[in-house]
C-alpha cells in the first residue's frame, strides 16, 4: 500500500469503520457466551469430575472391597481396608482419595464391577487447603447421595456404549 493510500484510510477513518460495522454485526447475533456459574454449559456423560461412593436403593453400599480400584489407580491416590461384617459381607472400613494425586484417568470407575466408585459431573470442588482435598469414605458417600440421580442418569446414558 502506496503512502498516500494509506494517508487516504488514515484521514477517512476506515479502519475505524471497518471495526464499527463488525461490531454492530455481531451486536444481533445469538450470543455465544453463557453467564457462568448461573448458567452451565452442556456436559458429556463421560465427563469425569468429582468421585462419590454410591448406594443400593435400599441404602446398602455397593462397595464389595474388592479393591480393583485400589489397584488400579496409576497415581496411587485410593487407600482402602476392609474387613467383613456380622453377616459375612465383606465392606470397607476406610476408603480415601487424595484428590491432589489424583489424575483423573476414571480407571477406577471402569474397573468397579458394582458402579460403586463413581466420577460425577460436579467440577466445582475447588478447595482453600490441601485437607479438604483428602476425601473420605463419609464424604464420598455424601457425594453419592447428593449426585445420585444425576449419577444414575449418566451410567443410564452411557450403558448403551459400554
Ligand atoms: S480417576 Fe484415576 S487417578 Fe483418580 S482415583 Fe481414579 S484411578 Fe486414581
Ligand atoms: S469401589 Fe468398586 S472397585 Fe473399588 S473396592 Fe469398591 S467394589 Fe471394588
Amino acid at each position: 500500500m502506496s503512502f498516500l493510500d494509506r494517508g487516504a484510510r488514515d484521514w477517512l477513518l476506515l479502519e475505524l469503520l471497518s471495526g464499527m460495522a463488525l461490531t454492530f454485526r455481531y451486536m444481533f447475533k445469538p450470543k455465544v457466551t453463557i453467564n457462568y456459574p448461573y448458567e452451565k454449559g452442556p456436559l458429556s456423560p463421560r465427563f469425569r469430575g468429582e468421585h462419590a461412593l454410591r448406594r443400593y436403593p435400599n441404602d446398602e453400599e455397593r462397595c464389595i472391597a474388592c479393591k480393583l480400584c485400589e489397584a488400579i489407580c496409576p497415581a496411587q491416590a485410593i487407600t482402602i481396608e476392609a474387613e467383613p461384617r456380622e453377616d459375612g459381607s465383606r465392606r470397607t472400613r476406610r476408603y480415601d482419595i487424595d484428590m491432589t494425586k489424583c489424575i483423573y484417568c476414571g480407571f477406577c470407575q471402569e474397573s468397579c464391577p458394582v458402579d460403586a466408585i463413581v466420577e460425577g459431573a460436579n467440577f466445582e470442588f475447588a478447595a482453600e487447603t490441601r485437607a479438604e482435598l483428602m476425601y473420605d469414605k463419609a464424604k464420598l458417600l455424601a457425594n453419592g447421595e447428593r449426585w445420585e440421580p444425576e449419577l444414575a442418569a449418566r451410567i443410564a446414558a452411557d450403558a448403551p456404549y459400554r
